[in-house]
């Protein structure tokens, strides 16, 4: 049964992604295959379908699922993120609005000590972030209170949270999955990466059965899929 929208996940130390909306479900994906001649009728032929496009990177029937997300997460993984093009993004403006307090706090990395000191630099630079648009609040302009915000959120280090919306479609998130679940990417987005993946699940799920038989490389040719 599909789960009702927005599903939201924890990730890290204050993030989370939140699916909001989803367009579309492996019918869809079925049905924009065969567009003249719509579901097979046999949901089993419908599933192995999935896995034949799949396997022979029929990819544009994929598309046409969309899903839409929030996510909050450190500005170095957003840097990440956003190299993903193939997907509409909008940012939380630092800009127009005061940065969010919430800054990344890794675990069984650093030792004690380097924690500690961690946590002082990035207090500091928080403490002096707050000051310097405390003090803005007495300039004259919107555009002169703006301009401070735009230089002095340099001082926020990489650690600190953003948060975007992320509107992507299941072919191109797929790519994102493969990439970003990958040993080789780093720990932090996989955490992320992972959360997309069972969220996403409930909603296109013999998409991610093909998905998933292709990345460990077991999808087998089934000339009666199609
Ligand atoms: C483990 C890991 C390490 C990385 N390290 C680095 C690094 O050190 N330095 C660095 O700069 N990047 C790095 N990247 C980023 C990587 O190079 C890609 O930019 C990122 O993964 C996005 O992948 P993509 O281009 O497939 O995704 P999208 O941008 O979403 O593109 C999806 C697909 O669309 C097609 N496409 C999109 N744009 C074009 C285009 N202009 N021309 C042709 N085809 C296009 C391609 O088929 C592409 O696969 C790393 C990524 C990973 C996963």
């Amino acid at each position: 049964m599909k789960e009702s929208l927005p599903v939201r996940r924890p990730v890290l130390n204050a993030g989370f992604v939140v699916l909001e909306e989803v367009m579309g479900d492996d019918e869809v994906i079925v049905r924009s295959a065969r567009v003249s001649t719509g579901s097979s009728g046999n949901p089993e032929k419908d599933r192995k379908l999935l896995q034949y496009l799949m396997q022979h990177d029929h990819a544009t029937p994929f598309e046409s699922v969309v899903f839409r997300f929030h996510i909050k997460c450190p500005f170095f993984v957003a840097r990440q993120w956003f190299r993903h093009r193939i997907a509409s993004y909008n940012e939380y403006s630092l800009r127009y609005r005061q940065a969010i307090d919430d800054y990344y706090v890794p675990e069984g990395v650093l030792s004690e000590e380097e924690m500690a000191e961690y946590r002082r630099v990035m207090e500091e630079s928080l403490k002096y972030y707050r000051l310097v648009i405390e003090r803005s609040r007495d300039l004259a302009t919107i555009p002169q209170r703006r301009r401070v915000r735009e230089v002095v959120r340099g001082v926020l280090g990489s650690a600190f949270y953003t948060e975007f919306f992320w509107t992507i479609n299941f072919r191109s998130l797929m790519n994102f999955l493969r990439l970003r679940l990958d040993p080789g990417a780093q720990w932090e987005i996989r955490q992320y990466a992972e959360s997309i993946r069972e969220m996403v699940r409930a909603f296109v799920p013999w998409g991610m059965e093909a998905f998933e038989l292709q990345v460990k490389g077991s999808l087998a040719s089934d000339p009666e899929a199609t």
